[in-house]
């Protein structure tokens, strides 16, 4: 209520007319003048309205003004609403009105002085007013104090809360530096002078937990280095931490401690600021990587022999991708790692499983080891033959990854081949040897005998034609016979025999038949050196040679005998080649050529003449070689022989003037 509202004022009076004065009167003060002409409907309007003064007569027909006053107290709302009453001055009325002194009451004589009337009501208006005005305030201020009460509790109450965190985390923050693997000091000043540090920094560095770095008097239990050299005081993490309020990085250090060991840390260190932001100490951390340097180490060591193994060594996914490739893989295969890498192995190296692939991997996965020779592919083509073992790995962090270590087994295959079969060769010409020499004998007198048969008068000539036919065919085996043991024969004593002379008798031999066959002849001989030995075995190579070549060109050709000085294996001597045009030889013969009675002229070949030259040659620590190439549509073949001279004789025949001869 504002100080210039107007209030309520209940008239009750049961004469209308008197009513209509006091209207009059008060009209002035600007208040709401409400009439109520009987106590009923005074009740009534009270009950309706907040009436701020009641004014009434005191005599009235049904109920008289003080029963009515009476009745208004009896109601809480209205024990304090002022009344003035009208009446004639009668004392009793007036010790009546006494009895209601609680609430404020006045009384006004009639006949109704107007300027009383109006002064009384107006000062009660003006008092319910202020009172108004001030229960307003009243209740204003007592909700403003309950207000602040409220957030002097709530923020009492948020202190509680932050005070409990603040705990919660400094007892959380206690418990991790307790609990953390990693060794943490805390300096609590720029000078590192108090030091304080967890439990597993006590643990790493059981007799020098660093209490006193600080100070010029700062010493430490332990020396700590880096790199190698020994590492001031001052410039450990912690204390340049403090000293310069800048984070050192993780740095390598090694920690010698004086009662001995060596501890390999990582530390690092951050400052630590006070609210002005001025440095006020630091933390530092210190991480124990002494095992994991150790199997660094192991590890170097171990990939150090994997590369210094001769060995290819390989690791490789189920699926074949290359994991890894060492440098022993590198020299077999030529591959470098980095073209190895991520390929599959077996497609690589085209490797061909002597089982099926799948039965090698299911042993392999059943943790067993597989061993075997593998034939695979280098990265220039060659086929070569590897002695393989295949291992699961046994890491269960790698499983399913299998390790590969093979070795190159080609040459020593091939070695253990040229053994075989020259102890095979060995022996069958000894044996060879044995049976013509045995055979020789009654050989001779076989064909005598056939000699004689077959001119015998009792054949007719049937029988006579076919005795002709097994002597010849018997004058065959004793050719062979005899060709076999010329070969083992052992002769007299070794001469030195001029290889040019011996070559030239062999082709006057063979003059006709080269002749008739349309064949021609070129000789150059560029050496006159001579070869220790044995005339009839030298001659018996070259004209198995010769013979060979004539023979492959029915339909003629050139035959071309050159001669020159040669060197094999560092040894001085003299190579004889023997070219032809003839037939060509067909690469599935070649393997068998020097096989004994290895022919492909059927009936009319021994198949002993190439086994005896090499037997021979062999002999002579020689060697002997061919080739047979398609050139400009025609077959060459070319027997080359190299024979070894002594090297005094080999200098000496250097003076000579080399010769050549065409023919
Ligand atoms: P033979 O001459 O009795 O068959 P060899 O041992 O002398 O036995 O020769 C073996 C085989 O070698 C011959 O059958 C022939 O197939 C092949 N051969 C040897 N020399 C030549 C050549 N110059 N040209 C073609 N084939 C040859
Ligand atoms: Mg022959």
């Amino acid at each position: 209520m504002g100080i210039n509202e107007s209030v309520d004022i209940l008239m009750v009076d049961d004469q209308p007319s008197k009513l209509l004065s006091y209207q009059a009167i008060l009209e002035d003060l600007g208040e709401n003048l409400i009439s109520a002409t009987s106590g009923k409907e005074a009740l009534e309007l009270l009950l309706k309205r907040n009436v701020a003064i009641i004014l009434m007569d005191v005599s009235m027909p049904e109920i008289d003004g003080f029963e009515l006053a009476d009745l208004i107290r009896q109601h809480p709302r209205f024990q304090k609403t002022a009344i003035i009453f009208i009446s004639a001055v009668h004392l009793t009325d007036l010790d009546r009105m006494k009895g209601y002194q609680r609430g404020a009451m006045d009384y006004i004589s009639v006949p109704v002085v107007p300027e009383v009337l109006r002064a009384k009501v107006s000062v009660f208006a003006d008092l319910y007013r202020k009172t108004r005005e001030l229960e307003v305030l009243n209740s204003e201020l007592e909700e403003r104090v309950l207000a602040r009460t409220e957030q002097l509790r709530e923020s009492e109450e948020q202190v509680r809360r932050l005070n409990g965190q603040l705990h919660q985390r400094v007892a959380e923050l206690e418990s991790i530096m307790k609990v953390l693997p990693v060794g943490v000091s805390v300096a609590h000043d720029p000078d590192c002078l108090v030091v304080t540090s967890n439990a597993a920094l006590k643990e790493m560095l059981p007799h020098g937990a660093p209490e006193n770095y600080g100070g010029e008097n700062g010493s430490l239990a332990y020396e700590v280095y880096r790199n190698g050299a020994p590492l001031p005081l001052e410039e450990l993490p912690l204390r340049r931490a403090a000293a310069t309020g800048t984070a050192v990085g993780r740095i390598e250090l090694e920690i010698r401690p004086k009662h001995g060991g060596v501890v390999e840390t990582l530390m690092s260190a951050n400052p630590l600021f006070d609210e002005l932001g001025n440095v006020r100490g630091a933390v530092g951390a210190l991480i124990d990587i002494t095992e994991r340097k150790r199997m660094e180490q192991a590890l170097r060591e171990r990939a150090d022999l994997l590369e210094l193994a001769s060995e290819a060594i390989m690791v490789r996914e189920v699926n074949g991708t290359v994991l890894f490739w060492n440098s022993g893989a590198t020299a077999l295969y030529g591959w470098t790692p980095e073209e190895a890498l991520g390929k599959n192995l077996h497609q690589l190296v085209d490797t061909k499983f002597p089982v099926p692939e799948a039965e090698i991997s299911s042993i392999v996965h059943e943790g067993s080891r597989w061993e075997g020779n593998l034939v695979q592919h280098t990265k220039d083509g060659r086929e070569i033959v590897v002695a393989c073992r295949k291992i699961l790995h046994r890491d269960a962090a790698k499983a399913g990854e299998v390790l590969e270590i093979c070795r190159d087994i080609t040459a020593s295959l091939q070695a253990e081949e040229a053994l075989r079969r020259s102890e095979r060769l060995a022996a069958m010409g000894r044996m060879a040897g044995i049976v013509a020499h045995e055979i020789n004998n009654p050989l001779e007198s076989i064909l005598n005998l056939f000699y004689l048969l077959q001119q015998h008068p009792s054949l007719d000539l049937q029988a006579r034609h076919y005795a002709m036919t097994a002597e010849q065919e018997l004058l065959r085996i004793s050719h062979i016979t005899k060709q076999t043991l010329s070969f083992y024969r052992e002769p007299a004593q070794a001469i030195a025999i001029p290889i040019p002379a011996l070559l030239d008798e062999i082709l006057q031999l063979q003059s006709r038949e080269l002749q008739t066959n349309g064949i021609a002849l070129e000789r150059r001989y560029s050496s006159r050196e001579l070869v220790h030995g044995f005339p009839v075995e030298l001659k018996q190579v070259f004209l198995n040679l010769i013979t060979n070549a004539i023979q492959a060109m029915p339909q003629g050709g050139r035959l071309r005998v050159h001669l020159q000085r040669s060197h094999h294996a560092q040894r001085p001597g003299i190579g004889i080649s023997i070219l032809d045009t003839g037939s060509g030889i067909r690469s599935e013969d070649a393997k068998r050529l020097f096989e004994p009675f290895f022919t492909t002229k059927s009936t009319k070949g021994t198949g002993l003449g190439l086994w005896i030259c090499k037997g021979i040659i062999e002999k002579y620590e020689g060697t002997i070689r061919f080739r047979s190439t398609k050139l400009e549509g025609r077959n060459v073949t070319c027997f080359s022989i190299f024979l070894p001279v002594p090297a005094s004789e080999a200098s000496l025949l250097d003076l000579v003037a080399n010769v050549e001869v065409e023919s």
